[in-house]
């Protein structure tokens, strides 16, 4: 008997995709991970030609000048939106989805091609090495996938193109990311220094969680389960974005913008979360 072809699976649930096997891996580290959830029928795999074969595909939107999101149809995993960061030289891919087909590749090829990729947190990896193999650089290792060190141990999909960072690094002029922490060690943002008109831009994932309404948000270290987190971290993080200039805050799902006065917003909602988590905010009608 022929051995099984080798297929990259990719996780129903969190749309994460592991190394290429002949057989998927027996359980999803994110999905068993306590952050998050193995559905009550178990865990299901899929792969990228399964995806495409469903009718999957890849929808381009236009988010602000300089920014544009692409989001998959039907929606894979969380159903969470990749930003495409454009500058002069090149493009920088955020938060990539668990999909990827030829206009997502056509989408990057016409920002001028791929700077590289970065993400929020290991929940929003998706094909982050299938979009590196796709832009090989001159010494033909693929376009870099920049991955905070405190995460390292969360790289499902190990390869020769993920670059370690610390607690900042610029990945072109004037886009740089910044860890914060809270929902994850490594949790990040990327600073988009000419976004928001010149005022700046932070895309976020859901490190700050843009919530509806576009004036608030907040942060939580399980947003399936509804775990917030603790006081001491949402201090490290407020610490961490307070230097950053910046007016808007895009989120990691379509629609989940801030388009302006972005840090009033964050300031506010810092307030409200903190009262809530110490219990310094209270409901008249139960405090008798
Ligand atoms: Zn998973």
């Amino acid at each position: 008997m022929a051995p099984a072809e080798d297929t990259a699976w990719i996780c129903c649930t969190c749309a994460n995709q592991y190394p290429p096997a002949p057989v998927p891996p027996a359980d999803c580290r994110i999905c068993t991970d306590d952050r998050q959830y193995v559905p009550h029928d178990g865990q299901r795999w899929t792969s990228l030609a399964e995806l495409a074969a469903e009718g999957h595909r890849t929808v381009w939107a236009d988010v602000e000048p300089g920014i544009r999101q692409l989001t998959v149809e039907p929606a894979v995993g969380i159903g969470h939106r990749g930003l495409l960061v454009t500058t002069p030289a090149g493009a920088v891919l955020w938060d990539p989805p668990g999909f990827l087909d030829d206009a997502a590749v056509d989408g990057v090829r016409d920002a001028g091609g791929l700077l590289g990729v970065a993400r929020s947190h290991p929940h929003l990896c998706g094909v982050q090495i299938e979009w590196s193999r796709r832009f090989p650089g001159p010494d033909g290792r693929g376009a870099p996938v920049w991955v905070p060190r405190r995460d390292a141990a969360w790289v499902l999909r190990p390869d020769d193109a993920v670059h370690l960072w610390d607690d900042r690094v610029e990945v072109a002029p004037g886009v740089t990311l910044v860890r914060c922490g809270g929902h994850f060690a490594g949790s990040a943002v990327l600073h988009v220094a000419a976004a928001a008109g010149g005022a700046g831009a932070l895309l976020v994932g859901d490190t700050v969680m843009v919530l509806p309404g576009h004036r608030r948000v907040s942060f939580m270290r399980s947003y399936p389960m509804l775990l917030p987190v603790p006081e001491r971290y949402l201090d490290r993080l407020l610490a961490a974005l307070d230097p950053l200039p910046f007016d808007a805050i895009h989120g990691g799902w379509s629609g989940l913008s801030i388009p302006s006065g972005a840090r009033q917003a964050l300031a506010v909602s810092a307030d409200l979360y903190r009262a809530w988590l110490t219990g310094s905010a209270h409901d008249p009608d139960q405090d008798d």
